[in-house]
């Protein structure tokens, strides 16, 4: 088959991976915006701090040579052509294809007057956060104001402190990583934060972004302005799905994928930060927009697209820090529990969410060890009723229990 990937992220690339291995014979052509090798983002912050580019560059710099695929760098989908199954790239050029992986994943999100200045940066790419840092190497930024205490603004913070920089964060809700953490555990990460130097102010909501390129500005809803030599935004991330307009490929918020990641486009699949998968939990269709979902879903994209059926068992809402000091981990999700269990000890903080007798969430902060377990427990549905109050002792030996009887406790 002749596959057109469009993007080079984690999705992107594990998708072309999987067809050369299962289709040799056919043609792979994959297509980025950025003059990158396939990168991982997550891997980002450590690069610039420590100069290492093997997990930056996670497949290899060499993989689409040793596949046997064509890249091409550089280079902008502009639009997809349904009827006449070609893509078409700014300048005009068309690649045609007998099958369509879209796996552009995400960009900033930022629905804040001015965001498209030049001198608000972002950390999203691998391309704007260089131009970022490389303010920092040449000297020119000194302080930092950050917009949005999300994982990608707080990673970020962590990297600038490290790199000299003072760093100040703006946060419109009450605590850091109020969409992923709850208040207790946000606590733990936000001591570390400020034991790094970091500076935070929550309730202050950015209504514009102002100033000069080299001295930019946020007014804030109460009309101060604030500058600092780097204004970054990080208030969230939406899917690329621009190009689509008027292709008659289905889009939400991400674009629409069944179970198998097929688009409402006949050949057409879609994974990754793009799409919007039904969660493995509650079956509510979003975009999870972390590492492993678009990994899992690039392949199965992949092996679909060539008649392989493979069905999306569902994506995991799981995010994990690894930089701030302390570890801290927050998987499935905290609306609506009918209870929770907690254990809190001097540097450790355990909450369960629980729902009819089933965990729905875990936040582990200072202690990760168990996380696997949790995990374990939380996607296999185990009822964990009648050990529900030790459930967050560390103490207790839920794997033993669980193994031990397992078709007492699985329903
Ligand atoms: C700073 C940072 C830290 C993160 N940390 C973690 C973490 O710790 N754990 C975790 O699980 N996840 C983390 N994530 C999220 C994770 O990186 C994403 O979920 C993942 O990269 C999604 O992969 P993707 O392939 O769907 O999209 P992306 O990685 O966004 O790749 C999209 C690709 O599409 C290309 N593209 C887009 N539009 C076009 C177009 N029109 N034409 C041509 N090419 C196009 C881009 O050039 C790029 O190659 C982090 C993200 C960031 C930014």
């Amino acid at each position: 088959m002749r596959v057109v990937v469009i993007g080079t992220g984690p999705a992107g690339i594990t998708a072309a991976e999987t067809l050369r291995n299962l289709d040799p014979s056919g043609s792979v052509v994959v297509l980025s915006s950025e003059p990158f090798p396939p990168y991982s983002p997550p891997a980002m912050a450590d690069h610039f701090l420590s100069g290492r580019e093997q997990t930056l560059f996670w497949k290899g710099e060499d993989i689409s040579d040793r596949l046997g695929i064509k890249e091409r760098r550089d280079v902008v989908v502009e639009a997809v052509d349904v009827d006449n199954k070609e893509v078409v790239l700014s300048g005009g050029e068309r690649i045609g294809y007998e099958g369509l992986v879209i796996a552009s994943g995400s960009r900033l999100y930022a629905p804040i007057d001015g965001a498209e200045y030049p001198g608000v940066l972002n950390f999203k790419s691998l391309r704007t956060a260089e131009a970022l840092v490389e303010r920092v190497r040449s000297g020119e930024a000194r302080n930092a104001l950050i917009v949005g205490s999300g994982f990608i603004g707080t990673e970020l913070a962590i990297l600038l402190t490290d790199l000299g920089v003072e760093v100040k964060m703006v946060e419109r809700l009450s605590w850091v990583m109020p969409r992923v953490l709850d208040s207790q555990t946000a606590e733990i990460a936000e001591k570390a934060l400020v034991e790094r130097g970091v500076r935070l102010q929550f309730g202050a909501l950015v209504t514009q972004f102002v100033g000069d390129p080299r001295k930019p500005a946020v007014r804030f809803e109460n009309g101060e302005e604030e500058s600092a030599d780097l204004v970054v935004a990080a208030t969230g991330v939406k899917p690329h799905v621009e190009f689509l307009d008027g292709s008659g490929v289905a889009v939400n918020w991400g674009i629409q994928v069944d179970d198998r990641m097929f688009t409402s486009v006949p050949s057409v699949v879609a994974a990754g930060d793009v799409a919007e998968a039904a969660d493995w939990l509650t079956g509510e269709r979003y975009v999870h927009a972390i590492f492993p979902n678009a990994v899992v879903q690039g392949r199965l994209a992949a092996m679909n697209l060539l008649g392989i059926e493979s069905r999306y068992e569902g994506a995991e809402a799981m995010n994990s820090l690894k930089h701030l000091g302390v570890p801290i981990v927050a998987m499935g999700t905290m609306s609506n529990p009918d209870e929770t269990v907690s254990f809190r000890s001097d540097d450790a903080l355990r909450t369960i969410y629980l729902r009819d007798g089933r965990i729905i969430g875990v936040q582990l902060a200072g202690d990760i060890s168990s996380a696997g377990l949790y995990r374990s427990l939380m996607l296999r549905r185990t009822n964990v009723e009648h050990f529900r109050n030790e459930l967050a002792d560390p103490s207790f030996e839920v794997a033993r229990l669980v193994f031990a009887a397992p078709s007492e406790m699985v329903a």
